[in-house]
């Protein structure tokens, strides 16, 4: 469970980035930040990433306070976040399998796991037969899949998606939140910040709505009457 209590971040000139942000996200939780440009989206994902620690107040992630990592607890944390960029990040000069392999390489897995896990997680996005190719053979919808994969190869607690849609058409964008939602369905905590608001009102989930800094709104999808 993430919990913010009276967050705030300034970059030390002007008006603060994030303006004491108090929010709980639970295990399970399926979760949009939606946001004007400038509203401190980024900001509250590095400090989620601990790229950038607040100014004021604590992030607390499953009773560990943020803060209070050194490098060695930070490496162990991050390994519970897996993370997916607008601009996908994929490494050019190897092909989606290596590129996924080597995010399980960094955590020491041996190589019948990494073959496993590998073949899981491609598996799961649907590209089991584009292993060998390049990232430059690939559509972008085919290229944030492999990123996908990537951020879940190391099984992670909680998947952060900056921006995953924004190089995509809409047929694509849709593919890939259909399959943040049925991660989120095996278990994992996702949190998507987007400017997508046609998904985000069809997707019909938590919405964080921030502007200037401040968290101005936070609605829950409306109850799925499946009881
Ligand atoms: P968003 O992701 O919603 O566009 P950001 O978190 O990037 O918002 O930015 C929030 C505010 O913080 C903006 O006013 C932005 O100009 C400012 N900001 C972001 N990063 C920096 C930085 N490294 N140095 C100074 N100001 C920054
Ligand atoms: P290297 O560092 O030598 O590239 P990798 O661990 O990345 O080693 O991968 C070894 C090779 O195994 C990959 O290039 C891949 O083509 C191949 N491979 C074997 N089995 C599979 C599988 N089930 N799925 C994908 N690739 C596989």
């Amino acid at each position: 469970m993430i919990k913010i209590e009276g967050v705030s971040k300034s970059y030390g000139n002007g008006a603060p980035a994030l303006s004491n942000l108090n929010l709980e996200i639970e295990e399970g939780e399926f979760v949009f930040v939606v946001g004007a440009s400038g509203s401190g989206k980024s900001t509250f994902i590095k400090l989620l990433l601990k790229e950038l620690n607040p100014t004021e107040g604590t992030i607390v992630v499953d009773d560990v306070n943020l803060s209070k990592l050194k490098s060695r607890g930070t490496a162990k944390y991050r390994r519970k976040v897996g993370v997916v960029f607008q601009d996908f990040r994929l490494l050019q000069d190897r092909d989606v399998y290596s590129n996924i392999a080597f995010a399980q390489r960094v955590i020491g897995a041996s190589p019948r796991e990494i073959k496993k896990n590998v073949a899981r997680v491609l598996s799961l996005v649907g590209l089991s037969e584009k292993y060998r190719s390049n990232p430059s053979e690939l559509s972008g919808g085919e290229q944030q899949r492999v990123a996908l994969a990537r951020a879940l190869v190391n099984k992670p607690q909680y998947i952060l998606a900056d921006e995953p849609t924004g190089n995509l058409d809409p047929e694509n964008s849709w593919e890939i939140m259909k399959l943040l939602e049925k991660i989120n369905e095996q278990g994992t905590t996702v949190i998507v910040v987007t400017h997508n608001m046609e998904i985000v009102k069809a997707m019909n989930k938590r919405v964080i709505t921030m502007k200037k800094g401040v968290k101005v709104e936070d609605s829950k999808g409306e109850e799925q009457t499946d009881e």
